[in-house]
């Protein structure tokens, strides 16, 4: 929490000043200056030039995707950089393995793009491509959703197990009205499963926002605009 001036605490032994005192007392003028909105260039000029993968490059590098900024200098090929070192500094950067300068060059890139283009969308293998990818993306879907289905059938079987021991138990003379209860929430325990169970099965039936054959169809009537 930011204080009051008047409640800071100096400490005895202080570092060396890392800005001299006058530079210190200008900024904070112009910090000043800008909050109240005096003449403060608040809004950035438009950018000259938009570039052209703005927004959907991202840095990973040891750290959670960050955006990273397009540059550009005359003569000089664009690139995308990643500013984790400088929000982070050196310390927290080579902790992760990143390096000083993160950068990836824009036409790098867009070679890579033109290419998903060409083979993927209007290639002439386009449709044997999405046909194995679609194949292999359901069959990991499936798997998943079966691990899943198993487990929670193992759950409602060990509940029902459960309940028979519990019914056993009132023919061996325990009180019915304690084994009632118990049974009543084992029984809970059983529908909430059950309910779980039959929400995946739903999803599965219309799991695909895409219907493949219909993909297939708007693949195979693109015309070829590689050009
Ligand atoms: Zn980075």
């Amino acid at each position: 929490m930011r204080r009051e001036r008047d409640e800071w605490v100096e400490a005895d032994e202080r570092h060396e000043a890392l800005i001299p005192d006058e530079q210190f007392e200008r900024a904070q003028a112009e910090m000043q200056r800008r909050s109240t909105g005096q003449g403060g260039n608040r809004h950035r000029r438009p950018q000259k030039r938009p570039y052209l993968l703005r927004g959907i490059v991202h840095c990973a590098t040891g750290h959670n995707p960050l955006r990273m900024q397009g540059r550009s200098r005359k003569g000089e090929p664009t690139y995308y950089t990643c500013g984790y070192r400088t929000s982070y500094g050196d310390r927290a950067a080579e902790a992760v393995g990143h390096g000083k300068w993160q950068y990836v060059r824009e036409d790098s890139l867009t070679t890579l793009i033109d290419s998903f283009f060409a083979t993927r969308i209007f290639g002439a293998d386009r449709l044997a491509h999405f046909r194995r990818q679609d194949e292999s993306l359901s069959g990991e879907l499936r798997d998943r959703d079966g691990d899943k289905c198993k487990r929670i059938a193992g759950q409602i079987g060990a509940v029902e197990q459960k309940i028979e021991r519990q019914l056993a138990a009132i023919e061996a003379g325990v009180d019915p009205v304690e084994v009632g209860r118990r049974i009543r929430g084992l029984k809970t325990e059983r529908g909430e499963a059950q309910s779980v169970l039959a929400q995946i099965e739903d999803s599965r039936r219309d799991s695909t926002a895409v219907d493949p054959d219909d993909a297939r169809a708007i693949l195979d009537a693109l015309p070829d605009l590689g050009e």
